[in-house]
């Protein structure tokens, strides 16, 4: 059976934090990191909660990639102050923790009663506020927990909130913006639906994202990337993911890369692979990334040409924002990368991810994947 959903509310634009004030709660546990309080934006939140005279308790904990003992202090928090409200406010990493702190209580029967989740992304990239994933760490493995529970109800888009994000991790998030819309565009759980929001998306990212990494005070582009964020996420929450998160979970769990930066690694080459480019390039996604082409004005007269317009327009984009071209480049050693090379695959092929590829992936290809994207910067 086909469904859709659209969950939280969203609010949106540069006065979009003024919802705070107008929260039916008494008690709000706000979920962030020690950035968030460094640069104000904990403080931002804060404000409007108080004015509205609530109690506030804020759990500053979160640390990029959490793990479980992360969840376990946040779900300490959660029972000392008994919240009405959670507030997740930073970006994938606290979003996934809040979800995380909410989801196993549940599951343990801790919660009488689910509190409003509100999530503020201050990162333009996972899209967390609207989906129903969490990834988790344990030791040095991520793992994907999907579950409806889990989805916000209301999710706050400000802008203000973006412009403090470095260049670097601009890049980054905004690679995982456009990795969350291709995958969802040729995911085997695709609709029309899913697709004009990936679409959009994909669009928004070709325009605003350089801006946003050149020029980190440009408001406007920062918004648009912000809103392609969300609208990639209602895509994949939907239409699901691909091998390129599969692959990219594993490399970020067992060396630290940045889930976007990951990402941007694998991206070109799963391309490559679901239109089976090298041979007859005439796959379902060939067609599709040749279509998508089109819409960004790109040569695409037929599969071939548009397939490797998408994957050079990527190529060029990577580079302009400074990111590395392949997995060595991120100064990983090729003997250590080799020596974690069967378990990163055994992890990417049962990754929640994999099921929804366009190209179902031996444990081959998913390695050939892996040794292409160590040394080269596509298949082009
Ligand atoms: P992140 O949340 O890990 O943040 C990266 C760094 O940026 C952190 O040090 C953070 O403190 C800092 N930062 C965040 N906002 C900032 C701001 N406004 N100004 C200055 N610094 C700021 O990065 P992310 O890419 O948003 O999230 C990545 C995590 O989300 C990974 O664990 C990834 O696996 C997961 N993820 C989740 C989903 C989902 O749907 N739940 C989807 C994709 C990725």
């Amino acid at each position: 059976m086909n469904q859709f959903q659209i969950k939280p509310t969203i609010q949106f634009g540069a006065d979009a934090l003024k919802r705070l004030c107008a929260l039916p709660s008494q008690r709000a546990l706000v979920i962030t990191d020690q950035a968030m309080v460094k640069f104000g934006i904990t403080e931002m939140v804060i404000r409007p909660l108080q004015a509205n005279y609530m109690s506030v308790e804020v759990f500053a904990d979160v640390t990029p990639d959490p793990d479980i003992s992360v969840i376990a202090r946040g779900m300490k928090a959660f029972m000392a102050f008994q919240p009405d409200v959670v507030i997740a406010v930073g970006g994938g990493s606290v979003i996934d923790a809040a979800k995380g702190v909410l989801y196993t209580l549940a599951q343990g029967g801790q919660l009488t009663e689910k509190p409003y989740f509100v999530a503020v992304p201050t990162t333009s990239g996972t899209g967390s506020e609207v989906t129903a994933f969490s990834v988790i760490k344990s030791n040095t493995e991520k793992w994907v927990v999907v579950d409806e529970y889990m989805l916000p109800d209301l999710a706050i888009l400000d802008p203000n909130l973006v412009t403090s994000v470095p260049a670097h991790i601009t890049a980054d998030t905004g690679m995982d913006v456009l990795c969350h819309a291709l995958e969802a565009y040729v995911s085997n759980q695709a609709s029309d639906f899913s697709d004009a929001l990936a679409e959009k998306a994909v669009q928004l990212v070709f325009r605003h994202l350089l801006d946003c990494y050149q020029h980190g005070n440009d408001l406007h582009a920062r918004e648009k990337m912000h809103n392609a964020s969300s609208i990639a996420g209602m895509a994949f929450t939907n239409a699901s993911l691909g091998i390129t998160h599969s692959l990219a979970h594993a490399l970020g769990g067992k060396f630290g890369v940045p889930h976007g930066r990951a990402n941007a690694l694998m991206m070109s080459h799963v391309i490559a692979f679901n239109a089976d480019f090298h041979h007859q390039c005439d796959t379902a996604a060939a067609l599709k990334y040749t279509r998508l082409s089109a819409l960004l004005g790109l040569p695409a007269t037929n599969t071939r040409e548009g397939v490797r317009s998408l994957m050079v327009a990527i190529d060029v984009l990577r580079e302009q924002l400074g990111l590395p071209a392949n997995i060595q480049a991120c100064g990983i050693a090729e003997s250590d990368f080799n020596a974690a090379l069967a378990t990163m695959v055994a992890l990417a092929k049962q990754d929640n991810c994999t099921p929804t590829s366009p190209r179902s992936a031996s444990e081959t290809e998913l390695e050939t994947l892996y040794r292409h994207s160590f040394l080269s910067a596509s298949l082009t």
